[in-house]
């Protein structure tokens, strides 16, 4: 068959053979994969009028476009189609029960309170976590883990609610749009002194998309001035309609802060879920859910929050969460107690998990260590891949409007790090509302993760051209060196709006860098001396650089900030004061902070001013 040309290119029909392509995919993951020379196919694009670089991710109607062009059946496979048959090819099926009708038992409801901000939602959690009806333990629970689950009574029977414990739709929308969704009612916040808001509006809206029956909560009735009857009426023009109003919808009049009718709304919750829902699932099974939230502990390890979906979860368990695997080492629950068993709905603290999984990454058991390990790596891989896919260039924040003028980039590049998961979604989620101007600038966040930053992340980072966002967390080791070489960008910041607003004045050219921030030298510490009236002296041999007096520190475990703003108050070499001590010696380092360990890294480091480029 003769070649069909393109402004002379030349290249062989596909004769009709399936490709398929990974989302998000390519001219050079496709020229790959037909053996064709990408900048060919560049030429082809253009011939179908449209201008895009080798590299560019591309949407699936232009894959689909192309693919038709040259004679390709082209297959866009999702990256939940592609886990689905990452797992098929281990004859597991994610999201599914097993068994028949006969196997399933009623789960408990798993709620999120969303609701304008200022409307109550935090208060309300904290209302509902001291008000664990039925086992009375006042003030129970203890930890924060992401989720917790309160008994209430009702009929005479006790019934169990489990409550994510991040308010806000933020969350929730972030793990709908990974595929996931934990929650099976919302409790829409209303303050009574205040009605209906822009975000009670928004978090209808995703209420509704997602399918999940609301409760209305309507709080603070005990500020002066409140007016339930007006939540009510104006509500109705969302469609939700009270039930005293020939509607379906359950209306809860509540005080959060005075603890007021708390039960009432639990008791509303379970009637909705009965009402509404047929919560179900087969406990007899290997476990399946979601990972909530997930950090790094220095002591612990890797700490994730899972609600179990399905099945039940056990200590010991051979458990792959997202690219993260392991053995189920110990499991904790809101109280901070061991449990041995979870059943579905059930968030409990996982330990023993190799690396830190995101929220919304999904969870299961399989039958031993092998296979676990398998589907983490593979996970993996693919993330490495899909993120090297989507890299090109070399970019700083602040001649990022530079290169936007010239017009060669239309697009911020960004790699999350961060302390908790948590934290790393939330800057994100908020780094991506940024309005940059219009149409003709974004945001894009081509990576994110918790712990240290890492000489993979630098290394991405390079070849993507991205600026490194490290939220509470630094370098590991000589990474920071790595990043200065490889010309990496990395941004510190411990406060979300403060990375907000400097990536924010970035975006719109306004950033106006004066002071710059240059590292002095880092030390180890090797032993901790208690010295009277003055507090722990950090025995330390200097690994880098030079330990100044009076120079800025910080304090660095395992990769994340421990404490900031720090003070080089003392310094001494066997004895002596000292003003300065180099690579390679032994020093004792005051910097008036008790809370150090053997291993943990001072750093000092001091603001320079950055003449503007
Ligand atoms: P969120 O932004 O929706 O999480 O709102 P918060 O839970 O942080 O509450 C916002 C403010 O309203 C706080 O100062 C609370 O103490 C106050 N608040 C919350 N619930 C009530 C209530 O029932 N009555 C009164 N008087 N104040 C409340």
């Amino acid at each position: 068959m003769q070649a069909p040309s393109f402004g002379g290119v030349k290249i062989p029909s596909g004769n009709g053979q399936v490709i398929r392509l990974p989302r998000g995919a390519s001219l050079s993951d496709f020229g790959d994969r037909i053996d064709v020379n990408p900048a060919s196919l560049v030429q082809v694009m253009m011939h179908l009028g449209e201008m895009v670089t080798a590299t560019q991710s591309l949407p699936d109607e232009t894959l689909l476009l192309l693919g038709e062009e040259l004679k390709y059946r082209i297959e866009v496979v999702s990256p939940e189609d592609e886990d689905r048959e990452l797992l098929e090819s281990f004859s597991i099926e994610f999201g599914e029960d097993d068994g028949g009708e006969e196997d399933l038992f009623p789960r408990p409801p798993v709620v999120t309170v969303m609701g304008h901000v200022d409307h109550g939602k935090t208060r309300l959690l904290d209302a509902i976590r001291n008000t664990n009806v039925v086992s009375g333990e006042a003030g129970g629970i203890t930890q924060h883990i992401g989720a917790y689950q309160v008994a209430t009574e009702v009929d005479g029977e006790e019934r169990k609610i489990t409550f994510i414990d991040t308010p806000g739709h933020e969350a929730f929308t972030a793990m709908r749009a990974r595929g996931a969704q934990a929650t099976d009612i919302a409790v829409l916040v209303v303050a009574a002194d205040d009605g209906v808001k822009p975000q009670t509006a928004e978090a209808i809206d995703h209420a509704k998309a997602a399918d999940v029956p609301i409760v209305v909560a309507v709080n603070k009735i005990d500020v002066e001035g409140a007016d339930p009857q007006k939540v009510r009426a104006q509500l109705t023009e969302y469609g939700l309609v009270a039930e005293e109003y020939g509607g379906d919808v359950q209306f809860v009049d509540i005080s959060a802060k005075q603890g007021i009718n708390i039960d009432g709304l639990l008791e509303a919750v379970v009637l909705t879920s009965d009402a509404a829902l047929d919560l179900r699932a087969n406990p007899n099974q290997d476990a399946q859910g979601l990972a909530i939230e997930a950090f790094l502990d220095r002591g612990r390890g890797s700490t994730a929050t899972v609600l179990v979906q399905r099945g039940t979860l056990r200590v010991g368990d051979s458990i792959v969460c997202g690219d993260a695997y392991g053995r189920v080492r110990a499991m904790l629950d809101e109280n901070g107690s061991n449990v041995e068993v979870a059943e579905p709905s059930r968030p409990v603290q996982v330990l023993g998990l190799t690396n830190v999984p995101s929220a919304g990454d999904n969870f299961l058991v399989v039958k031993d260590d092998r296979v676990a390990r398998q589907i983490a790596q593979q996970r993996e891989a693919r993330e490495r891949f899909a993120q090297q896919a989507r890299s090109s260039r070399r970019v700083t924040m602040e001649n990022w409007q530079k290169t936007l003028e010239e017009g060669e980039r239309n697009e911020l590049l960004l790699l999350i790090k961060g302390d908790m998961s948590g934290s790393v979604e939330a800057l994100e989620e908020s780094l991506l509302k940024i309005d940059a101007g219009g149409d003709e600038v974004s945001i894009r966040v081509i990576g994110r993760g918790v712990g240290a930053i890492t000489q993979n992340d630098i290394n991405l980072a390079a070849s993507a051209e991205a600026i490194i966002i490290g939220f509470n967390v630094r370098p590991e080791g000589k990474n920071s060196e790595l990043a200065d070489r490889m010309g990496v960008d990395i941004r510190y910041y411990s406060v979300i709006y403060q990375a907000i607003d400097e990536v924010e004045a970035a975006v719109k050219g306004l950033l106006k860098p004066i002071y710059e921030e240059v590292q002095l030298g880092s030390a180890e510490i090797r032993e901790i001396f208690r010295v009277p009236r003055i507090g722990n002296i950090a025995g330390s041999i200097v690994r880098d650089g030079v330990i100044r007096r009076n120079a800025k520190a910080r304090l660095i475990r395992d990769g994340v900030v421990i404490s900031d703003n720090l003070t080089v108050e003392s310094l001494r070499r066997f004895k002596e004061d000292a003003t300065e001590v180099r690579d390679g010696f032994e020093c004792g380092i005051g910097v008036g902070y008790n809370d150090i360990r053997v291993e943990d890294v001072i750093e000092t480091y001091e603001m320079r001013e950055k003449p503007r480029d």
